[in-house]
């Protein structure tokens, strides 16, 4: 028999014999300060009665802190944390107080019920919480048994609490608050400042446009040295106002060189076939292969593609394009600012040897953000955490099916995506164990 590993089995206790450590009202409610009198459970609803001790309470009107005469009872109804997940409604047998000097009668105040609430403050802790998980109001009501206004007044009131880094690396980007009615198509605009270290969104504001931002970058990121956007001129000249550097995010850069490709593919497909691109044609077969980067393709797959180029398109033109892409990725797989000035310079010659003109366009555009462009290589700073907060504020969007009033958006996106994370873990009462033999 290999019985030695088998646990001793504890004494069998009756729940009347065990002696809580914590009170009851501590161990079920989390509300420590209350004397718990009596439970039950109607229409799988447990209802607590519960009451305060017998102790002094500040008078409000004068403040002598005393054992007021005790001069009559109330019952305060209330929400509060669902026990076990079953709901739970609080019933206060509040104790209605005469004040000793005279001033008149009050009633019984405890930090966990605010006078005359519907709910008790862990409840609304609770609820922001889940809001801070992305849970939508209109969900976190129903569970709890209050109003949806209740709710969000919680919400907002936690919202207006935080308080963001100060961030000295941004980066600034946009999106859309609402896409209005089907008939009018009005398109509003938020635009989002992020702390690139933290990844949080340190402000939002409605529009998109140099005055916006300009006053996002005073009002949140005052002591910023890095802004970093995509190519957009209004975020630009809002950040060139402050002392901070500029850099032109490299995926939105790069995103025009493959979409400069399209064009001038597509302008050849209809002057090569005289339609529009369709299974068979060279070119829109290819069109996947050719947005791809030259340095993820092996020497033989590029031979066979300038090949095929090379046939179809007897101008060149969309292979010069393609070249011209290349030498855009070139610039930034750089090790420093000056060797990528030198390959944006042959990126230069090469734009004006071809004159194709998506790549002369291009170009220019280039030319515009040279400075944005190359500094990149001082600071390495990219819009990635700018875009992964975005995605956070488009899905609060999303679980809200949209919202009509913006400070209720901004209260919900700071909440969201205006905190570093930190999400509390339970410890795992077992973990992973690696097996020693097979
Ligand atoms: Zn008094
Ligand atoms: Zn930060």
């Amino acid at each position: 028999m290999l019985g030695v590993l088998k646990p001793t089995e504890p004494k069998a206790t009756r729940m009347s014999d065990a002696t809580p450590v914590l009170p009851w009202s501590d161990l079920l409610l989390a509300l420590p300060e209350f004397d718990l009198l009596h439970a039950e459970v109607i229409n799988d609803e447990l209802i607590v009665t519960v009451e305060l001790p017998r102790d002094v309470q500040a008078c409000p009107s004068c403040g002598t802190i005393e054992l007021h005469r005790v001069h009559d009872r109330r019952w305060h109804r209330l929400r509060h944390l669902p026990v076990a997940g079953r709901a739970c409604r609080l019933v206060w047998h509040k104790r209605l107080l005469s004040c000793v000097e005279g001033c008149g009668t009050f009633v019984e105040r405890t930090p966990s019920v605010m006078p005359g609430s519907v709910w008790t403050r862990p409840a609304a802790r609770a609820a922001v919480a889940m809001s801070a998980e992305n849970i939508p109001v209109d969900t976190i009501r129903k569970k709890f048994g209050v109003g949806w206004n209740t709710v969000m007044r919680a919400v907002t009131a936690a919202a207006a609490m935080l308080v963001s880094c100060s961030p000295t690396r941004v980066g600034i980007d946009e999106t859309v608050f609402t896409s209005g009615r089907l008939l009018t198509r009005r398109r509003v605009y938020t635009t989002g400042l992020v702390c690139l270290d933290c990844t949080s969104v340190v402000g939002v504001a409605k529009g998109r446009d140099k005055a916006v931002a300009g006053r996002l970058l005073a009002d949140h990121a005052p002591d910023a040295i890095v802004v970093t956007c995509d190519l957009f001129s209004g975020f630009k000249a809002a950040a060139a106002d402050t002392d901070a550097t500029v850099v032109a995010d490299v995926f939105h850069v790069v995103r025009l060189a493959v979409r400069m490709i399209d064009q001038v593919r597509r302008r050849r497909q209809n002057a090569i076939h005289g339609h529009r691109g369709r299974k068979g044609d060279w070119l829109y077969d290819h069109r996947a292969v050719l947005r791809v980067g030259q340095e993820r393709l092996d020497q033989d797959k590029i031979d066979r593609l300038a090949q095929g180029l090379l046939e179809v398109d007897t101008e060149s033109e969309v292979g010069a394009a393609w070249h011209a892409a290349d030498l855009l990725r070139r610039v930034y797989r750089a090790a420093d600012r000056d060797t990528a000035h030198r390959r944006l310079i042959d990126f230069y010659w090469w734009a004006a040897a071809v004159n194709v003109p998506e790549i002369t366009t291009f170009a220019q555009t280039l030319n515009q953000w040279q400075e944005e462009v190359l500094a990149y290589f001082d600071t390495r700073a990219t819009n990635g955490p700018t875009e992964s907060a975005n995605v956070k504020i488009k899905n609060i969007r999303r679980a809200a099916r949209g919202f009509s009033n913006f400070d209720n958006f901004q209260a919900r996106i700071k909440l969201h995506a205006g905190q570093p994370r930190s999400v509390p873990t339970t410890p795992r009462l077992r973990s992973y164990t690696t097996p020693i033999a097979a």
